[in-house]
């Protein structure tokens, strides 16, 4: 049974036709890396999933359960922007366990789930500083703590180390892919780096102008894109 199933999803902005009839199924533990240029629908596309727009349009189904009338928090997913949005006036454990205190989880499990995070993220010595005493990678290492503490079964990134310097990026995708290993969550995760879709990605999803073009593993949409925009956008050189 796959983890992520969308239904011919279709998405409006007004009259504007975003999203136009997208069919995806992401099995359980998959990394599926979606990949397209600037305003084809990508952050849309995520947000649908996430439940932080309604759809317009088919079915959304996470864990086998439709969820189109599902608020966001009800879906058992996490979600980590580009830009990291942590509370500046906040610790970095406190930016961590904000979504626990709000739910009433006992500080004894709060103080718990922090301490297994930083050490998974490396980030034990950090907890008692603010954002703005942070580097951006280690702000993007909280933004996923903060995330990762919810323990959700799904995780969505969008654009998560585009800004990043390249030396960083290239460590956090080591790092994500290890996570990635480690935990075995399903993971969306959009970028516009082809190497980063390269080395992370289970599958592909290319995507242009509200469609997916082709859904592939990396291999095949590098050596047997489908059309020449696949091939122009990801694939072997001719
Ligand atoms: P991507 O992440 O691939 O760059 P987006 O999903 O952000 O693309 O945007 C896809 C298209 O939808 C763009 O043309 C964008 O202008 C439009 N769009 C996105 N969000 C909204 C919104 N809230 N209202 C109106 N148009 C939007
Ligand atoms: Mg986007």
């Amino acid at each position: 049974m796959s983890d992520i199933r969308l239904e011919m999803v279709k998405k409006n902005f007004g009259a504007t036709e975003v999203i136009k009839g997208i069919d995806l199924a992401i099995d359980p533990g998959e990394f599926v890396v979606l990949v397209g240029p600037s305003g084809c629908g990508k952050s849309t596309l995520l947000n649908l999933i996430a439940g932080l727009e309604t759809i317009t349009e088919g079915n959304i189904y996470i864990g086998g359960k439709r969820v189109n009338d599902t608020p966001p928090r009800d879906r058992n997913i996490a979600m980590v922007f580009q830009s990291y949005a942590l509370y500046p006036t906040k610790t970095v454990r406190n930016n961590i366990t904000f979504g626990m205190v709000s739910r009433g989880i006992p500080k004894a499990d709060q103080d718990a789930a922090v301490a297994e995070i930083s050490t998974l993220l490396q980030i034990e010595r950090l907890l008692s500083r603010k954002p703005g005493q942070l580097s951006g990678g280690q702000r993007q290492r909280v933004a996923m703590g903060r995330a990762l503490v919810r323990k959700p079964d799904v995780f969505l990134f969008d654009e998560p180390l585009s800004n990043l310097d390249a030396k960083l990026r290239i460590e956090m995708r080591t790092e994500i892919k290890k996570l990635h290993q480690r935990l075995g969550k399903t993971i969306v995760y959009v970028t516009h780096d082809q190497i980063e879709a390269m080395t992370l990605a289970s599958r592909i999803a290319v995507m242009d102008n509200g469609h997916i073009r082709q859904f592939a593993d990396p291999k095949t949409i590098y050596e047997d894109p489908v059309d020449l925009f696949v091939a122009g956008f990801m694939g072997s050189p001719p």
